[in-house]
């Protein structure tokens, strides 16, 4: 099962992504959870990242699509994997689709998650990400059960949440602009696939779920 998430930030596509994860053991590849760990870590990608995702803008193709070139050749892909904010362009969705092909992969499933630009805000603004696994809750569930869930990644205690630094509602509204510019030819590109899902994705992220489950096991 391999599958494709594009929407806006705030969307919910690594909510999805982490439920599936969960019911089916696939890989989450999420572009910006490895720019996050790569600048956490210093490396060279990380560093020539950075800059472009503090003002909200995108990476350049030619370094997304190296990253994501190496991970789909990573042995684990063969479990499956969902790509999380990757293609965002239309020389990505190109590039996807040769590497898909000389890799000898097919997609699944195409789910694009349509939400208006005043709940992304809301969404956006108002989210906690951990800074260990990148679980997402909003600001309401801090201090609630939800929020105190072991985390992935840190086996001895819960998820430790941060507003990050492109969730201020600045460089928020700049991200919704530059999706709408640049990623909105990506949908195009999709729309003629046979998996393509027009998604709603102000829905409840349960009621979100059972329409993608519903569809993976149908197919
Ligand atoms: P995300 O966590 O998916 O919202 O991504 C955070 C930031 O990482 C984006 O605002 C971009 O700066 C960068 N980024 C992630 N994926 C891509 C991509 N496919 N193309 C260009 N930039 C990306």
């Amino acid at each position: 099962m391999n599958i494709l998430f594009i929407g806006p930030p705030g969307s919910g596509k690594g909510t999805q992504s982490k439920l599936l994860q969960d019911q089916y053991g696939v890989v989450h590849l999420s572009t910006g959870d490895m720019f996050r760990t790569a600048i956490a870590q210093k490396t060279e990608v990380g560093i020539e990242a950075k800059g472009f995702m503090d003002r909200g803008e995108y990476v350049p193709d030619a370094v997304v699509i190296n990253l994501i070139r190496d991970r789909l050749k990573q042995p684990d892909i063969k479990m499956g994997f969902i790509l999380d904010g990757f293609p965002r362009t239309e020389p990505q969705a190109v590039a996807l689709d040769q590497l898909l092909e000389e890799l000898g992969l097919k997609l699944g499933g195409v789910f694009f998650f349509d939400v208006n630009k005043d709940l992304l805000v809301k969404r956006l603004s108002g989210r906690r990400t951990c800074k260990n696994c990148n679980r997402v809750i909003s600001l309401d569930q801090l201090g609630t059960p939800i929020a105190n869930e072991r985390c992935q990644k840190n086996p001895v205690g819960p998820c430790e949440f941060y507003q990050r630094d492109d969730d201020r509602a600045d460089v928020v509204e700049k991200r919704i602009d530059v999706y709408q510019k640049q990623t909105t030819p990506v949908i195009d590109h999709y729309r003629k696939n046979k998996n393509f899902v027009h998604l709603n994705g102000a829905q409840n992220p349960k009621e979100v779920f059972k329409l993608i489950d519903a569809k993976i096991r149908a197919s």
